[in-house]
C-alpha cells in the first residue's frame, strides 16, 4: 500500500512553502521578485500521484529526465484531470524525440544539431504548434566543441551561437533560452558564466530570455546569477531512492 494521500499531501504542501520561501529569501537578495522565476518540480522516480498533489497545490510546470518514465506518468496525470506543463530536462535520444515531443511544452535539453534536428522533425509531425526548446551548456571548463560525437550534457558556451542558429531557422522550433547543471564545486562561478552565454544569445535571439538554472542545491546562486527557472527535486519530494 502507498503513503496516506493526505499526509503526503501535506508533507509536499510543507516542502513547497519552504521552497517558496527560499526562492524568496534569494529574489530579496538579488533585488529580484518571486514572479520572475518560474518553479519546475522535477518528479522524475516519484509517482504521477505526487503530480497530481502538486498540481492541486498550485505547481504546474513539471519536468522529467526519461522519457519512458515520463510518457506513463504524462499519460496518468492527464486522466487523473490534472493540468500541467511538462519539461523534459534529461539527455536525449533521437529516437524519443516523436514521444517527447508530443507531451513535451519545452526541452531543455537540446545540445547538438543531430537532436535539435530530429525534435524539429517529430515537431512538425506530431504538434499542432511550435515546442519550444533550450540549448543545454556545458560549463565545465574545456567543455567538448559541438562537433565531438561523444559530448555529453551540453554544448561549449562557443558552440552555443552556432546551435543557436541551426534551431532559429527550423520552424517547427522555438528558441527559448538556455539550460544548465553547474558543478557541485563551484556553482556560483558556473551561474555566473552562464550569464554571460545567456545575454550573448539574447543579443541575437531576443526571444531567447529563458534561463534555467538551480537545483536543490543550488537554486540561491542560480537566482542570484539571473535564473528564470529553478528545477527542484528533492526539496519538494524528498531524497530519491537509488534505483537498480
Ligand atoms: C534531477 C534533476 C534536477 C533536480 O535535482 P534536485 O537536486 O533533486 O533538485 C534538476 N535538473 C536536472 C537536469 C535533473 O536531472
Amino acid at each position: 500500500m502507498g503513503p496516506d494521500p493526505e499526509v503526503r499531501r501535506s508533507e509536499i504542501a510543507a516542502n513547497l512553502a519552504a521552497v517558496r520561501e527560499r526562492i524568496a529569501a534569494a529574489c530579496a537578495a538579488a533585488g529580484r521578485t518571486p514572479d520572475e522565476i518560474t518553479l519546475v518540480a522535477v518528479t522524475k522516480t516519484y509517482p504521477a500521484s505526487d503530480v497530481v498533489h502538486l498540481a492541486a497545490l498550485g505547481v504546474r510546470e513539471v519536468g522529467e529526465n526519461r522519457d519512458q518514465e515520463a510518457a506513463g506518468k504524462a499519460a496518468e496525470v492527464r486522466a487523473a484531470g490534472a493540468d500541467v506543463h511538462w519539461h523534459f530536462v534529461g539527455q536525449l535520444q533521437r529516437n524519443k524525440a516523436r514521444s517527447v515531443a508530443s507531451y513535451a511544452d519545452l526541452v531543455h535539453s537540446v545540445d547538438r544539431p543531430a537532436l535539435a534536428g530530429a525534435l524539429a522533425e517529430a515537431a512538425a509531425k506530431v504538434r499542432d504548434r511550435p515546442l519550444d526548446v533550450l540549448i543545454q551548456v556545458n560549463l565545465d571548463p574545456g567543455a567538448p566543441e559541438l562537433s565531438d560525437p561523444l559530448h555529453r550534457g551540453g554544448v561549449s558556451p562557443a558552440s552555443v551561437a552556432a546551435l543557436a542558429e541551426l534551431i532559429g531557422k527550423d520552424e517547427a522550433l522555438r528558441l527559448r533560452g538556455v539550460m544548465a547543471v553547474a558543478p557541485v564545486d563551484d556553482a556560483g562561478a558556473a551561474f555566473a558564466r552562464l550569464a554571460l552565454v545567456a545575454a550573448g544569445l539574447r543579443a541575437d535571439h531576443p526571444n531567447a530570455t529563458v534561463v534555467s538554472a538551480g537545483m536543490s542545491g543550488d537554486l540561491e546562486e542560480a537566482i542570484a546569477h539571473g535564473a528564470t527557472h529553478v528545477r527542484v527535486g528533492t526539496a519538494l519530494l524528498g531524497k530519491r531512492a537509488l534505483l537498480g
